[in-house]
């Protein structure tokens, strides 16, 4: 197996955690004889303090001849400027658009000995294990138009929330055969009693059903789904949703498992890579965090799954990607903590560390 693996670590704690995914990859390389690349380039904020763009041509060029890429985070305060023309999530939002991303995958699972972490209580979150399917090419983030416009005295901000029916159909398409793998039950999510680009989604839902019969679909309104997440997370298989509602929907279900640091995300588009598996793009679901850059305590376990899920998903290497799972695991149940996780009566460790110690593992 040989891979040409392109890595964008982008800002904040993107770099820390993903040299340690890259540590647990080369440990899998070398394991298993296989021959690695790994090439690296910019994104995000640092990409347009060196070249002024979020996103620089090379950087595009090698994720769209890559067999993989993963991806740290991007932003932080240095760019948070409302006013800059770019902005480090623009980068984000143009390597989604060039490997015509349209479908991010999260899978969410409850760790029992981490129960301590979430803000639920234990018995809610027993057997919690489902996958949220997200659209990402349209909707709000995208629609045009997309400005502030003077009118008289006052300002107008506009966004506009647009979806064309092949977007929905192809998302749809994949969530059922999602659903098909795991425990067949889709929660399709929108807010049909408001938005029409929501109308449209439920009907498409409807009428893609009928293609998997052995699917249960359920027609969820947001404001249920963010509710139910929280009240009965188990009731979930897998969940489909526009750009907008699956960025806020994941970030809830993230916070389940106790640490936004420990869940990863693949996103796929319609091409294939040299191996005849998904071109992805691997990425922990948290941001740069900021507040704990720099100081070797971020919780890379987000992105080692991430890496484990590109494994599985671009280079086809289910046992490779199960390995990396189960190390994970076995860290975790036996007392490996880093700082956002912490126990009374464990020490913490740092984001070298664990990493250390989930190599022990492999
Ligand atoms: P964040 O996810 O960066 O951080 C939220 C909280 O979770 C912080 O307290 C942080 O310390 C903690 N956290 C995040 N990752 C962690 C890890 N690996 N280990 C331990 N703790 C972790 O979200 P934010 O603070 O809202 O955003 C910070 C910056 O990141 C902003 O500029 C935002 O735009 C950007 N952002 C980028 C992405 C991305 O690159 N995909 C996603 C979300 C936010």
């Amino acid at each position: 197996m040989q891979a040409i693996i392109v890595v964008v670590a982008g800002d904040g704690v993107g770099p820390e955690v993903t040299n340690e995914a890259i540590r647990v990859l080369k440990t899998i390389e070398r394991k298993f004889s296989y021959s690695f690349t790994f090439s690296h380039h910019l994104i995000g904020g640092i990409a347009i303090d060196t070249t002024g763009k979020a996103l620089p041509d090379d950087t595009l060029q090698a994720a769209q001849s890559a067999d993989a890429v993963l991806l740290g985070a991007v932003g932080g305060p240095k760019w948070d400027n409302t006013q800059a023309k770019t902005r480090p999530e623009d980068g984000l939002l143009a390597i989604r658009k060039a490997m015509k991303l349209y479908a991010n995958l999260r899978p969410v699972r409850a760790i029992p000995v981490l129960a301590y972490c979430s803000p639920l209580r234990p018995e809610l979150l027993e057997g919690v294990d489902f996958m949220v399917v997200r659209e990402l090419t349209g909707g709000l983030y995208f629609g045009t138009p997309k400005e502030r416009r003077q009118e008289g005295t006052a300002v107008l901000g506009i966004d506009t929330m647009a979806y064309y029916d092949y977007e929905i159909k192809r998302i749809m398409k994949l969530a059922f055969e999602v659903a098909q793998g795991r425990r067949k039950q889709l929660a399709s999510v929108d807010k049909a009693n408001v938005l029409e680009t929501s109308r449209m989604w439920r009907e498409i839902a409807i009428e893609t059903a009928k293609g998997f019969p052995d699917v249960t679909l359920s027609n969820v309104l947001v404001d249920t789904a963010a509710m139910r997440l929280v009240m009965a997370p188990k009731q979930f298989d897998v969940l489909v949703t526009e750009n907008t509602f699956g960025d806020i929907l994941t970030d809830e279900a993230a916070v389940l498992t106790g640490s936004m640091g420990l869940l990863p995300s693949a996103s796929f588009g319609e091409e294939a890579n040299r191996h005849g598996k998904q071109l992805g793009l691997y990425e922990p679901i948290h941001g740069s965090a900021p507040d704990i850059a720099g100081k070797d305590i971020a919780n890379p376990i987000g992105t080692i799954l991430s890496a484990a899920m590109l494994l599985r998903y671009s280079l086809g290497l289910e046992n490779e990607a199960h390995l990396i799972e189960t190390a994970v695991e076995q860290a975790l149940n036996e007392g490996c903590r880093t700082a956002d996780i912490k126990q009374d009566g464990l020490k913490i460790l740092s984001t070298v560390e664990i990493t250390d110690e989930i190599i022990k593992r492999l």
